[in-house]
């Protein structure tokens, strides 16, 4: 219906489509001026109001709306993060850049919906963070010696599994802990260790979400554990992955959608066996320990294209310097980085129109932009949603690719649609 429907917007192989949404009675309400406090107060109004309605829905995820990423919510967890995030905000431990749904369900799944042990791991985290300086760490940390390191230590990201996550692969018996320990040091290696956590929060999972059209957050881990020798591992090697696991535990909760240990021997499985009775049954229902006749069980989660091929896939990567090196991933696909980098939280939304084509009052608006901030274009009759988000929406991420803030940004964005308006009143008379 004309008048209250707001309307989403997504490409979709190349063609821009529109997706009504619910009523957008409620957000013009909340577009009004209020605290931080407030708004939580009312987003757990509407969420009581919603689980009447229905057990689990599905959602827009604002951060990659420019594209549609399909984002199922169940009820349940949706209360227990809207109560996560309000206890967040009365005890001002909820910075901006962290208030994400995913991340807080990630943080309360963790401790197992205990609201209390939550808030605990939550602000450790926060000051984890602050300590360590994770914030400015992709900008400001350089490993200078990546590439000794990565001969010591083959490792990387390589791929998607068929559920659209990344791949991330260790070579374990390739790594030769003397030689690294002689190139780097405990303190910066686990520094680039964080630094690979960040960015693939910043760049390859919004990457694979935009590719795969569902929010992924978590990754497929395989271990080759193809002629390790536990003697050589030594006490800094086995420090240093306890101290590697320790930081991904306590604040890069839930991210391992499964692990693959191939090529183990008898005499590590004889030792998981035994360890696996003191470990946490979810997490060794994450694991699976595999001898040397691994590849059915790898094909049934990844594709042959997406395997290098020392793990029995098709890959070799021939031309980068081989599978590890690569990079393969969505998140080298320059269109789609563009849309993380610019994107980083397009949102566009037809507020009011009068038909489907005229007289149309685009919003552009950033979920992580205060609402005061909100670029408003009134486009002319000629300029239609289409245009939009073909010509306009593309040109401005290409003059601006780096991250966007509509407020800062907002005369650069009104003179792309200044000229488009121009162009499409020219093109019809
Ligand atoms: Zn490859």
């Amino acid at each position: 219906m004309p008048g209250d429907g707001a309307v989403r917007y997504y490409q979709e192989n190349g063609k821009a489509k529109a997706l009504d949404l619910e009523t957008s009675e409620d957000e013009k309400r909340r577009t009004r001026g209020r605290s931080l406090r407030k708004k939580a107060m009312t987003a757990s109004t509407k969420l009581t109001h919603s689980l009447k309605r229905r057990s689990s829905r599905r959602v827009a995820d604002c951060r990659y709306a420019a594209i549609s990423v399909n984002d199922v919510r169940d009820a349940k967890e949706e209360a227990a993060v809207n109560a996560f995030r309000q206890a967040l905000v009365t005890k001002d431990l909820l910075p901006p850049r962290h208030d994400d749904y995913h991340t807080l369900l990630r943080f309360l799944k963790a401790r197992k919906f205990d609201l209390h042990k939550t808030i605990l791991m939550w602000s450790e985290m926060l000051y984890w963070r602050k300590e360590n300086g994770v914030d400015s760490i992709s900008q400001d940390f350089v490993y200078e010696e990546f590439e000794e390191v990565q001969r010591h230590y083959p490792h990387g990201y390589h791929g998607v599994d068929k559920g659209g996550r990344p791949v991330y692969i260790e070579r374990l018996g390739k790594i030769e802990p003397h030689k690294l320990m002689s190139v780097t040091t405990v303190d910066r290696f686990l520094k680039y260790h964080v630094q690979g956590f960040e960015k693939a929060f910043s760049e390859k999972f919004p990457a694979c979400s935009i590719a795969a059209k569902r929010h992924i957050d978590s990754t497929i881990t395989i271990l080759d554990a193809h002629g390790l020798n536990w003697m050589s591992f030594g006490k800094v090697a086995h420090d240093l992955v306890m101290r590697m696991q320790k930081i991904d535990g306590d604040n890069y909760p839930e991210t391992l959608h499964q692990m693959y240990i191939v090529n183990a021997g008898s005499g590590f499985k004889l030792l998981w066996n035994t360890a696996k009775t003191f470990l946490d049954p979810r997490t060794t229902a994450k694991i699976n320990v595999l001898g040397n006749k691994f590849q059915s069980k790898l094909l049934e989660v990844i594709d042959l294209s997406q395997l290098p091929d020392f793990l029995g896939g098709s890959c070799c990567c021939a031309n980068e310097g081989g599978c590890l090196r690569s990079e393969k991933g969505p998140w080298k696909d320059p269109e789609i980085m563009k849309l993380v980098h610019a994107g980083d939280a397009l949102y566009l939304r037809k507020m009011r129109s009068l038909s489907d084509e005229e007289d149309i009052d685009i919003k552009l608006y950033s979920s992580k932009t205060s609402r005061s901030e909100i670029t408003t274009a009134d486009a002319s009759p000629n300029l239609r949603q289409n245009d939009f988000t073909q010509q306009v929406l593309p040109e401005f991420i290409q003059v601006r690719p780096n991250q966007w803030r509509p407020a800062a940004d907002r005369s650069a964005f009104d003179s792309v649609i200044e000229r488009h308006v121009q162009a499409a009143n020219q093109t019809s008379t």
